[in-house]
């Protein structure tokens, strides 16, 4: 039998270590190091699948997502791995002027799932639901809301810790480093990766590079090579922040937040994208997330080239929160729970999480067509953590190969996609212009 190759997957979020336990169970006896900035059981890192909790549900308005959803979700329901923090509380989606309810609907019913779980409800019905929780929400300009009771949170950095455990426990080698930049040598004219070297002067080398490191990919990719433009990520991928803060809750609350379902509103429409809020009845509180999707727009130190990475610090100042994104993940609270409730909550923990976003907003998880042996698996695009269980099977089924091809040519490094500059939504706003 033929010596597997052997892996340097770096990056350990969600896609890393989905990536790791899936290869690790397919080639028992590879050699695969998974390797990170922070150690799997930092108190804190920068990774946005660290993270207090996260929303996981099916309820997607496209169908290839939500199949990849259902799919994660019984995982999340059943595996001994990640039942233990998954809480199937319900989402309540509050979406003005889309066709979202029925978008979802219409995919279950297309995959033959069983809808006892989604029902689609008028506002003045939607208000007194969950005990009124949200009968002070924005409903401005909302035809229905849909509630999936199937829906709901996990806890994150325990469910992501844990993913980490089970790979090293069956033989993935896990090593804490920065990696300043991928290796290469040329063989007949191509150029292929050969592995890593740390900032700390340390050479990893495999046989094969699978790049998971989220909102740092494009960075990483031009320090490898400043002058190989071809390896750049260019417009492919934009490393985008939005602000989360934590809220205690009162006594009295308390009883209801271990049931208490998701809350999510895209209202006001004209400050951005939607805003959540979830329970974390473990802190005592709840986590929300503002409306502001932010860009760290500069000059790359080498090339001068303006990308949008993450701030430059070690842990890319993630806890330094200007008083305007303060107030916008206050705003989550407004718009879920109306003006009376949320002026009498005080929030703590403010965290710019970054991540990398495609303007298609679809994953990137694709042999780099530029270089051999090196592979990309990362562009959550706010949306990647749910798909923890699964999504690393379909990385390992492109790593051999075997990816089904409408997912290929979805999720392909080269592909169809409207730019950054004109697709219209999300990222519009720079760090630079909220100071702290
Ligand atoms: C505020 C917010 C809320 C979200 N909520 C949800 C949600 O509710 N549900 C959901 O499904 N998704 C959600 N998402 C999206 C989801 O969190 C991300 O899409 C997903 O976690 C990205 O995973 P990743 O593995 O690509 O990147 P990351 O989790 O960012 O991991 C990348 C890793 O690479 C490492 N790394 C990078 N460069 C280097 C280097 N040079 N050397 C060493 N290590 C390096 C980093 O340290 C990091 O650990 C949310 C995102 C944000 C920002």
């Amino acid at each position: 039998m033929s010596t597997p190759p052997s892996y340097i997957i770096l990056g350990s979020g969600v896609f890393g270590a989905s990536t790791a336990l899936h290869l690790i169970r397919r080639h028992r006896s590879a050699s695969i190091t998974l390797v990170d900035r922070d150690a799997y059981t930092a108190t804190h890192r920068v990774a946005a699948s660290w993270d207090w909790n996260k929303v996981i549900r099916a309820d997607y308005d496209d169908l290839t997502y939500t199949k990849l959803a259902l799919e994660a979700q019984r995982l999340w329901r059943a595996d001994p791995i990640w039942r233990p923090f998954y809480h199937q509380s319900g989402v309540v989606w509050i979406t003005p002027g889309t066709s979202f309810a029925k978008d979802v609907r219409d995919n279950h019913a297309a995959l033959g799932v069983e809808e006892a779980d989604l029902g689609v409800y008028e506002v003045p019905e939607a208000r007194g639901m969950y005990g009124g929780l949200f009968g002070g929400a924005d409903y401005s300009g909302v035809g229905e809301v849909l509630v999936n009771r199937g829906s709901g949170w996990a806890e994150a950095k325990e469910a992501l810790q844990k993913t980490i455990e089970e790979a090293v426990g069956l033989g993935v080698r896990y090593v804490v480093a920065e990696v300043e930049k991928v290796k290469f040598e040329e063989v007949d004219g191509r150029r292929r990766a050969t592995g890593v070297l740390t900032a700390d002067g340390r050479e990893m080398l495999a046989d094969r590079v699978v790049l998971c490191t989220g909102a740092y990919t494009a960075k990483l990719l031009v320090d490898s090579a400043p002058d190989w433009t071809e390896l750049h990520a260019g417009k492919r991928i934009l490393a985008v922040g939005v602000t989360e803060a934590t809220s205690p809750v009162s006594e009295m609350e308390k009883l209801g937040l271990d049931t208490m379902p998701v809350g999510i509103n895209e209202n006001p429409v004209e400050r951005g994208e939607d805003v959540g809020c979830l329970p974390l009845p473990g802190l005592g509180a709840v986590k929300c997330w503002g409306q502001i999707h932010l860009k760290n727009t500069v000059p790359h130190p080498i090339t001068k080239q303006p990308m949008s990475i993450p701030p430059m610090q070690r842990d890319y100042a993630q806890w330094e929160v200007s008083p305007v994104l303060q107030e916008d993940v206050q705003w989550a609270l407004k718009s879920l729970f109306g003006d009376e409730k949320a002026s009498l909550k005080k929030m703590e923990n403010y965290r710019i999480c970054w991540d990398a976003w495609t303007p298609t907003g679809d994953f990137i998880i694709s042999p780099h067509s530029a270089c051999d042996g090196l592979f990309v698996a990362t562009c959550g695009s706010f949306h990647g953590f749910k798909f923890l269980p699964v999504i690393g099977k379909y990385v390992v089924q492109m790593l051999s190969g075997e990816l089904d091809p409408a997912l290929q040519e979805r999720w392909a490094w080269d592909r169809e996609r409207p730019t950054i500059d004109d697709d219209g939504k999300g990222a519009r706003r720079e760090l630079k212009d909220f100071p702290l």
